[in-house]
């Protein structure tokens, strides 16, 4: 007998491009059928067949608190009730972009839109049209949403411009786009000596969630704010996935280095479209009505994500938040290790904060390459044998994965022992 779960991928393929609405979705990476979801709570969420899961996605980040938190939940209701949308401004926008702007220092002024592709390529265009540069620097293994400046992969020379790495990106878009090595600080430097003066602004994931999880060296950080500084170009952080991830305040706070801009998504919606992206009055001051750089959006600071956002932003700033959550984060990451070892599987694991990365090799990796050097076999094998046993990560080997605060030792206690089953019948 086919499952709720089969029939409903089938008859999604249907009506819906892979049957899904954005690819990572597809388990096309890890093989198998993905996982249509009804229902969550807390750690757990239920799939199409009532089969419940620890969840270690949370929604790919948002769900710091879990799925269905009672006062998020509650907030969003009160919203609703109050209207969807106004599509004029309200009290509640005002609310968290002053508590955006205290909690991060770099942020003196905000905009909000609905998704973190949105405030990354709104970004990128405030740099442009602040410096009157147009090219822009990122690194290779880092996302920043799929804008077409920054859907670009590496060129094959040392140091050349990238070239696309989606159809329907135009060659010159992507020809602006600088792509170097995550931790290369002679590649920074290079770069900068090269084409400094046409530099807009670099961007970068601060640690690196989109290929598996790779911290940045502080070195290579403070290179790279001091490089900005010294030409000109406005040094961007993509914190849509560390924001409020790894700490109270952000990877910037961990790293004490500030940014020009600040590009945030994921947790400060807790589960609803809501991103921002803010920074220096002086750049944030030529965006329209005041400037000459135009962004936009019908449901940009929509009540119910603001109010879903704000019920989040109050539950993480909870005394030692940050300190339980990257304690058993941690615990997980350590008993993992621990049972690989004990079982002779090559493996290593490590966090910040809520984030975490598994990695199939014997050291964290610090660049794309070491990424791609690590046994993507042997993890889908565990990603798939860990599903079974109703544990679900991310399903790539690529991903980072996130802890929540409902997440408690018996769930993780759970993890570890559906692990070490695993790993106890590979040898
Ligand atoms: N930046 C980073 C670091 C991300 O992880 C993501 C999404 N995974 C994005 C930008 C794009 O955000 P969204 O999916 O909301 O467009």
């Amino acid at each position: 007998m086919t499952s709720l779960n089969q029939q409903l991928y089938e008859s999604s393929q249907k009506y819906i491009p892979g049957g899904v609405n954005s690819p990572v979705r597809a388990f096309k990476s890890v093989g198998g059928t993905p996982i249509f979801f009804k229902r969550g709570k807390g750690a757990y969420f239920w799939d199409a067949d009532e089969k419940s899961y620890i969840d270690y996605v949370g929604s790919w980040g948002p769900l710091i608190l879990g799925h269905a938190h009672p006062n998020v939940v509650k907030a969003v209701q009160e919203a609703a009730q109050n209207g969807l949308s106004f599509g004029a401004p309200t009290e509640t926008e005002l609310e968290i972009a002053e508590l955006l702007c205290k909690l991060l220092p770099s942020i003196e002024q905000v905009r909000l839109v609905s998704s973190g592709t949105e405030a990354g390529m709104s970004a990128i265009r405030l740099a442009r049209g602040y410096t009157g540069r147009s090219h822009i620097i990122k690194f290779e293994g880092c996302y920043h949403g799929h804008d077409d400046a920054l859907l670009v992969k590496a060129g094959s020379g040392a140091l050349t411009f990238g070239h696309p790495s989606s159809a329907g990106v135009p060659a010159e878009t992507a020809a602006h786009t600088i792509v170097l090595s995550y931790n290369d600080i002679d590649g920074l430097e290079r770069a900068f000596d090269e084409f400094g003066k046409e530099i807009a602004a670099a961007i970068v994931e601060p640690v690196a969630g989109n290929m598996n999880l790779v911290k940045a060296e502080p070195d290579f950080l403070l290179a790279l704010r001091r490089l900005s500084t010294q030409h000109g170009s406005v040094l961007i952080f993509d914190e849509v996935m560390t924001g409020f991830r790894v700490g109270l305040e952000c990877a910037q706070g961990l790293y004490q280095i500030k940014p020009d801009i600040t590009i945030l998504g994921k947790v400060i919606g807790g589960g609803m479209p809501l991103a921002a992206f803010g920074g220096r009055r002086e750049i944030m001051q030529c965006l329209a009505p005041l400037g000459a750089v135009y962004q936009a959006g019908t449901l940009s600071g929509n009540p119910v994500a603001v109010s879903a956002g704000l019920a989040t932003l109050r539950e993480v700033q909870a005394p030692g938040f940050y300190e339980t959550l990257s304690a058993k984060t941690q615990q997980l990451t350590q008993g993992l290790t621990a049972v690989a070892n004990k079982c002779g599987v090559n493996f290593c694991a490590e966090s910040v904060g809520g984030m975490f990365g598994l990695y199939f090799c014997k050291e964290p990796p610090k660049s794309f390459a070491e990424v791609m050097a690590c046994d993507r076999a042997a993890f889908n094998r565990f990603f798939h044998a860990m599903l079974e046993e109703g544990v679900y990560f991310a399903p790539s080997a690529y991903e980072a994965g996130f802890v929540s605060a409902m997440h408690n030792s018996e769930e993780i206690d759970n993890t570890l022992l559906a692990a070490e089953r695993i790993f106890s019948s590979w040898v």
